[in-house]
């Protein structure tokens, strides 16, 4: 009887080790949260047309705090983790209320600034080739047109928010400017390029000079990057 009660202590024991050595394997499966995606270039790399302060601020402080309020409202709502930043903008309606302005504003933040890190390189501008070349060409006349009513639209914007170039549900091309960090994808429009127009994008070497970042960050943009975005939208 001893040596069985002596067993039984054991065994427990042996159980109640592995227990608690187990714990930290043992944590319930999370949804990895969203991550900062790194900037494909150096901070200096896109200088002159924007300098390296600027893109150090503007990737590391601001682009992560809009992930650091997106993963928190996320935390709120593990259903929400299983879903695309992408899917959850496309219809906020689902989001619950407490969290919806959160993620409308910070999940557009992030993903307004991953494509805007993507869609800039260095020596980059020039003029878009193919397909989108085409485009551009069809619906605003020529290409200096298209840039015209661009950098109208972005000086236009009053106040913080983005320009853009969309794709609508028919496959048209359409300038818009949105206010904020909305994304076009709030409105069923696919977004095959933008400028952010926030004084936080520019106002280190431009001040209020808004027009002149407009007109400049033309140098930097990858062509190639956002002539694959229009395929994707057409796809
Ligand atoms: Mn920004």
């Amino acid at each position: 009887m001893r040596n069985f009660i002596q067993f039984l202590y054991r065994g427990m024991v042996v159980i109640l080790i592995t227990f608690f050595l187990l714990i930290p394997f043992a944590t319930p499966a999370e949804a990895a949260p969203v991550e900062l995606p790194p900037l494909p270039y150096d901070y200096d790399a896109l200088a002159p047309f924007i300098d390296a302060e600027t893109m150090q601020f503007h990737h590391d402080k601001h682009h992560a705090a809009y992930i650091s309020k997106l993963n928190e409202a996320l935390e709120k709502h593990t259903s929400l983790q299983n879903q695309s930043t992408e899917a959850l903008l496309k219809d906020l309606s689902q989001v619950p209320e407490d969290v919806r302005k959160t993620i409308q504003n910070n999940g557009g933040g992030h993903l307004n600034h991953s494509m805007f890190w993507q869609i800039m390189k260095p020596q980059g501008g020039g003029t878009p080739t193919g397909a989108l070349a085409e485009a551009i060409n069809q619906t605003f006349g020529s290409f200096e047109s298209f840039q015209e009513q661009f950098n109208q639209a972005g000086l236009g914007q009053f106040g913080s928010g983005w320009v853009w170039l969309v794709s609508n549900p028919q496959g048209q091309l359409q300038i818009i400017s949105t206010a904020n960090q909305d994304s076009p994808l709030m409105q069923g429009l696919y977004p095959v390029m933008g400028n952010d127009v926030w004084e936080h994008a520019y106002y280190l070497s431009y001040r209020n000079r808004r027009a002149d970042y407009l007109s400049n960050w033309w140098n930097v943009v990858n062509w190639p990057e956002i002539e694959k975005r229009y395929a994707a939208a057409q796809a």
